[in-house]
């Protein structure tokens, strides 16, 4: 089955995230003023249980998702995350399934992943420099842990894809080494625009470094080439270094939205189902399937908010400093 949204826009991807809890806490996420030692986190009863996002998962295949990502907070502190792996992994019609972590645990978790049916994972690197990494989160964690993480999932079979998220004044000096440390090593780095998810980032324009200024910034060193996009949807802008096969992306939310081809649902971890990253409020699945709702009639709910959405945040974000007020928070819903 298909369905496409008031603008035409269908439903293909799916975020799914596993948890609320993170242990790396970045400033530009989860800002240690709010995110201290006293945060409450989502009480476990409160989560989906595995079973439940199996089922929330098929009947959004049977809808027309292709792809799958698991996410959070920081999805590798869930517990026995490789079985959900190895249960989704199953659901027929579903092509793809990846996994966005900060790499903390992933040398240990690695080849577990990859037996329980993983191909992908995306790992968030925001500096090579040690200082200023360290700087950026607030766990005490070095580089090298998460390089090794890093070497460990490319060993097992995972194919993996590197996000920095770049942020004025905190690791622009960073772009460089990042850039040809993962040429270097064949590896895809991907280069996100600082954004306005949450309120707890204080977020302003100022502090977002644009594409045109990192592929500016990259031009001392390298010469790039772009790829044609290879499905409707694909969020990153892609581009080769000149006489290799390795990739480069941009992730360009602020500077060029790209909500015309946004096939995008995500499911957070308490089952609340949410049609946009920068979105107030969302729809209770947990509470359907617990108040014991088919799934036919589960799936009937879900296509009538597929069928009314029409969010469009980010291109309505251009040329206004008027934010939303309420906007849930990116360690919620996991980007
Ligand atoms: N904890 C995992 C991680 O860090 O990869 C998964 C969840 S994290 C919320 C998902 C992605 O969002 C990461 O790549 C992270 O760098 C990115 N991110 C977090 N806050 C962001 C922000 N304000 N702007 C842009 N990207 C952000
Ligand atoms: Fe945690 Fe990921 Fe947010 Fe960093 S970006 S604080 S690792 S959830
Ligand atoms: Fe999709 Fe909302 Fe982001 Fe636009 S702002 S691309 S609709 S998630």
């Amino acid at each position: 089955m298909n369905i496409t949204d008031k603008l035409g826009r269908p439903m293909r991807d799916l975020r799914i995230s596993v948890t609320d809890r993170c242990n790396f806490r970045c400033r530009y996420c989860m800002p240690k003023e709010i995110f201290g030692k006293d945060y409450t986190f989502m009480p476990k009863d409160n989560m989906l249980q595995f079973d439940e996002i199996e089922r929330l998962a098929s009947i959004f295949v049977e809808l027309g998702v292709k792809k799958l990502r698991i996410t959070g907070g920081e999805p590798l502190l869930r517990r026995n995350l490789s079985k959900l792996i190895a249960h989704v992994s199953a659901i027929d019609g579903l092509e793809d399934i990846g996994l966005t972590t900060n790499g903390v645990l992933l040398e240990k978790l690695a080849d577990q992943l990859v037996a329980a049916g993983l191909k992908r994972v995306n790992v968030s690197l925001d500096a090579l420099n040690n200082d200023t990494f360290q700087a950026i989160n607030d766990s005490g964690i070095a580089t090298n842990q998460i390089l090794k993480g890093i070497e460990k999932a490319s060993l097992a079979g995972l194919l993996v894809k590197v996000n920095m998220v770049v942020k004025k004044g905190m690791n622009e000096q960073e772009i460089l080494p990042m850039a040809a440390f993962f040429k270097e090593k064949g590896i895809t780095l991907r280069f996100i625009e600082f954004m306005d998810v949450g309120t707890s980032n204080k977020w302003d324009l100022s502090k977002v470094v644009t594409k045109k200024e990192i592929i500016d910034t990259l031009s001392h060193s390298f010469s790039l080439e772009p790829i044609k996009s290879s499905y409707l949807g694909e969020v990153a802008q892609r581009y080769y270094y000149k006489g290799t096969n390795t990739e480069v992306g941009f992730i360009t939310s602020v500077s060029e939205s790209f909500c015309s081809t946004c096939t995008r649902a995500r499911i957070a971890a308490d089952g609340k189902l949410y049609t946009c990253l920068f979105a107030s409020d969302g729809i209770d699945l947990k509470q359907m399937i617990r108040s014991g709702l088919s799934n036919k009639e589960i799936q009937i709910a879900i296509k009538e908010i597929w069928h009314n959405r029409q969010d469009r945040y980010s291109d309505e974000r251009i040329g206004t400093s008027n934010l939303k007020k309420k906007r849930i928070e990116m360690s919620y819903i996991g980007g």
